[in-house]
């Protein structure tokens, strides 16, 4: 059964590569820049967390000295197109109060933690939540953690592998379970489900031209038991 769930991820993998072709995540210059990405996009486009970022950069402030020097007050104003821009200035802080405390600014200290015990000292710092420690452990860190965004959920759950939106667990350990623990693989595997989800399989889904309308004989359970039309 276990060999099932496997091949049927690994396909649906292959036809999602094929289709958008490899995405080189995490886009960002630097480690560093993808923890402070991973915050600027919580509930936003990543455009807007581009832009957060690029104010960063024009500042000469996305690197760990002068991110911990700074008030979240003088940090708020930089990031303001990712929204939220104050709540969002308090979470970069409270980050970087963690990294320095914790493993004095040193990316390749705070990776040389255990994945299970960096997960949780990150979900103990206010403002991160799964999402955003996962992407922290993975695309920042380089550990074998599968991270789980909300296209996650619902493909899941329309694809029929699941009948109802699973928690953020049951989809994480859906995937960790079932595919080769492979950084490459979990790295690329999110990434092309974020595109999936970005452009085909919207709020109303473009079925006709989904890539994984049908994988290994079966098909997508949205496209058997819901009746629409594409955008
Ligand atoms: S076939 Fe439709 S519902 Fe199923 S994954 Fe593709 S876009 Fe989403």
């Amino acid at each position: 059964m276990r060999d099932k769930k496997r091949d049927e991820l690994l396909e649906i993998y292959r036809l999602l590569r094929n289709r958008f072709g490899h995405r080189n995540w995490w886009p960002a210059d630097s480690s560093f820049e993808v923890i402070i990405g991973a915050i600027l996009t919580q509930n936003v486009a990543w455009n807007n967390a581009s832009k957060a970022i690029d104010g960063l950069k024009r500042a000469n402030m996305l690197e760990p000295l002068a991110l911990n020097e700074r008030a979240a007050e003088e940090i708020a104003p930089l990031i303001k197109p990712s929204r939220f821009y104050n709540m969002k200035a308090m979470k970069i802080k409270n980050f970087m109060d963690f990294y320095y405390r914790e493993y004095g600014g040193d990316l390749s200290v705070m990776s040389a933690e255990s994945p299970a015990v960096l997960r949780k000292k990150l979900l103990a710092v206010k403002g991160l939540g799964q999402e955003t420690a996962d992407c922290i452990l993975l695309y920042a860190c380089g550990m074998p953690i599968f991270v789980v965004d909300a296209y996650t959920k619902r493909i899941l759950q329309r694809y029929g592998i699941f009948k109802k939106e699973p928690s953020y667990e049951e989809a994480q350990r859906y995937f960790t379970e079932n595919l080769p623990r492979d950084i490459e693989l979990y790295n690329d595997f999110h990434a092309q489900i974020v595109q999936l989800g970005n452009c085909v399989c919207k709020t109303r889904p473009l079925c006709g031209s989904c890539p994984i309308a049908a994988v290994n004989g079966s098909k997508c359970r949205f496209t058997i038991t819901t009746v629409h039309r594409s955008e």
